[in-house]
């Protein structure tokens, strides 16, 4: 159950090469496989059947965990940030999720706050029953255990990895893997400097710098620009990417080729870590701002 197998790396041009996570899963989204994949054995092996874990309304993470419910045989339940969702259409990606068979409990944005506070996790138990808890974004030891088996011994030859950074749990897991000559870049997917932290928690090493000049004005944000770039990667190289996390750092990493931050010489290998299924939610919201669509 849950075996991964081998990712190829692509050669996109000059030096960059690219690993199409997202094909490990339609929809178990590449990191959130990863991610997920010790803490559902785990949640086997204590005879848990049951999931719950939090997000919000286009969270990759929730679509992915209803997915890995539905495909390994677990209940599961997505607590999701803002109750204002629950009297509204789904979207896609709640919709998917539901449809997978989660169950969904909205709840406001101040009581979402208490979302790390283990009393008010142990009194959702009193409400669904035991389950298996797994933390917004899917980040704990597992999930960054499961994530030091992105790169193979074969990335070695690369100097530079470059990687979207969420909560942190996915880099942290590529550096953990990573040598000592290689250096690990996080793209950050968020405004704010408290990513630093984040990542250091989980990792002992300091081979790795986070990025914070390309998120486009914060989480889910986008401009026309990053629309463009998006859609002439998918039709320059026949890769999709998501407009969260790999588009921002793609953006990222060609314009750090472009301006010499990042020397013409070094080998780059850039994780594509999915997200694709938020596609679709995205251009519903681009619709409604008048903005082209993502193809
Ligand atoms: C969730 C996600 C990330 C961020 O991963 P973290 O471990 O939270 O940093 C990056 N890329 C994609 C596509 C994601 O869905």
């Amino acid at each position: 159950m849950l075996e991964i197998t081998e990712i190829t790396c692509i050669n996109l041009k000059d030096g960059l090469f690219l690993k199409p996570e997202y094909l490990i899963h339609e929809y178990i989204s590449g990191n959130k496989f990863r991610k997920l994949r010790y803490n559902l054995l785990m949640a086997k092996e204590k005879g848990f059947t049951k999931l719950l874990t939090f997000g919000g309304a286009y969270s990759n993470h929730v679509v992915a965990t209803a997915a890995a419910g539905k495909a390994f045989n677990f209940e599961t339940i997505g607590i999701i940030r803002g109750d204002e969702l629950a009297t509204k259409p789904l979207n896609s990606s709640l919709e998917y999720a539901e449809k997978c068979g989660m169950q969904l409990k909205f709840i406001s944005r101040k009581e979402y706050q208490e979302r790390h506070n283990s009393k008010f996790i142990d009194g959702l138990k009193s409400a669904f029953g035991d389950f298996y808890f797994i933390p917004e974004g899917g980040t704990n030891a597992l999930a960054v255990k499961g994530c030091e088996e992105i790169l193979s011994k074969e990335d070695a030859e690369f100097e530079l990895i470059c990687c979207p950074v969420g909560t942190g749990g996915t880099i942290a897991g590529i550096i953990n893997s990573s040598s000592s000559h290689q250096t690990v870049l996080g793209f950050s997917a968020l405004k704010g400097n408290f990513l630093d932290k984040e990542i250091a928690q989980w990792t002992e090493k300091n081979n790795w710098e986070l990025i914070t000049d390309y998120h486009f004005g914060g989480y889910a944000k986008i401009n026309s620009e990053l629309i463009s770039f998006i859609n002439r990667f998918k039709t320059d190289y026949g890769i999709p990417l998501d407009p969260l996390y790999t588009g921002k750092m793609m953006y990222g990493i060609v314009d750090m080729m472009n301006s010499g931050k990042i020397d013409r010489s070094t080998k780059v290998l850039a994780i594509h870590t999915g997200g694709l299924q938020g596609i679709d939610g995205m251009n519903f919201r681009l619709k409604n701002m008048n903005l082209p669509q993502l193809i």
